[in-house]
């Protein structure tokens, strides 16, 4: 088949093995790029390095594997591209669009009102640093504004920067540059046209729009999917220490994936490979059926 020219991406940090929250991402943008006749590619967002546990990020690899889930074009580690990311704060630092900022966790908390994704930075460097201290992290200068976009699933998305998030870190004081300036540098890089995620980024969306704006790279198309949540309404993160998915019954796994996404397999399929769901879940791909879903449970 003709290349159609999109270009999707399933992007894990590798902080844990696969839950089935991200196996979700997995599947619903191999879905959607295949379903396209897109390429499909896998980058390893192991820039938080002492965040990564070794062998994590091959466990992933496996894992996805086994669900017939192949990157179309070797693997781009986050690790590796720190060159680019110094390129692009240098370009915002020419353009005057960051600035040094030397307040600690604790005095942002202090002073700060509570927004959309924690405390919005009171905008305390903006100005400059303080005699007598010393600025380590970078933080781009917001206004408001609204950032607007429309998801594909989420319809029209709006939000004030500066009021909402607040001037917000690309780089860090520990030297490390964050996941805001990485995944739209990459992106870019990549060529990726086409972002299918999870609602949990949903709220990262501008501030990486405004980035893209800020350093004239285009911006991709988005579709946000609903997040997996167990009975409590608590997603299933890492963090809680959701169980890894279970890769022994890659194809029993995969079709509760597709309930999750209201793709309906049919009854046929119960017994069927990994190989033949995915070829019947491409084919008959509807993520209409997720419209204005943000979370939904997981049946057990
Ligand atoms: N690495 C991010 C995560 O695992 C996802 C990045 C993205 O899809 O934009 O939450």
């Amino acid at each position: 088949l003709p290349d159609s020219g999109y270009r999707g991406r399933f992007a894990p940090s590798p902080t844990g093995p696969l839950h089935f929250g991200s196996l979700v991402a997995a599947v619903g943008s191999f879905l959607d790029a295949k379903h396209h006749h897109g390429t499909w590619l896998v980058r390893m967002e192991d820039l938080d390095a002492p965040r990564c546990m070794p062998g994590v990020a091959e466990d992933i690899l496996r894992t996805l594997d086994a669900f017939g889930l192949h990157s179309d074009e070797p693997i781009l580690h986050q690790s590796q591209r720190t060159t680019a990311y110094a390129e692009a704060l240098r370009k915002l630092q020419v353009g005057d669009a960051v600035y040094p900022c030397c307040c600690t966790r604790k005095e942002i908390a202090d002073s700060a009102l509570h927004g959309i994704d924690g405390p919005v930075y009171p905008g305390t460097c903006r100005k400059g640093i303080p005699a007598g201290r010393e600025g380590r992290a970078w933080r781009v200068r917001t206004n408001d504004k609204p950032v607007e976009f429309d998801d594909a699933l989420q319809g029209r998305i709006s939000q004030r920067l500066e009021s909402e998030v607040g001037d917000f870190v690309v780089k860090r004081a520990d030297g490390l540059f964050a996941y805001q300036l990485a995944v739209v540098v990459d992106d870019a890089f990549q060529g990726i046209t086409h972002i299918v995620r999870g609602a949990d980024l949903l709220d990262s969306t501008p501030r990486q729009i405004h980035l893209q704006r800020l350093l004239e790279l285009p911006r991709p198309r988005y579709m946000h999917l609903p997040v997996a949540v167990d009975k409590a309404g608590e997603k299933l993160s890492k963090q809680t220490l959701a169980a890894p998915v279970d890769e022994s019954h890659p194809a029993r796994t995969l079709l509760r994936v597709l309930d999750f996404l209201q793709q309906y397999p049919p009854e046929s399929l119960a017994t069927s490979d990994v190989r033949t769901i995915l070829d019947w879940a491409i084919r008959y791909w509807n993520p209409a059926r997720l419209q204005g879903i943000t979370m939904l449970p997981v049946s057990a």
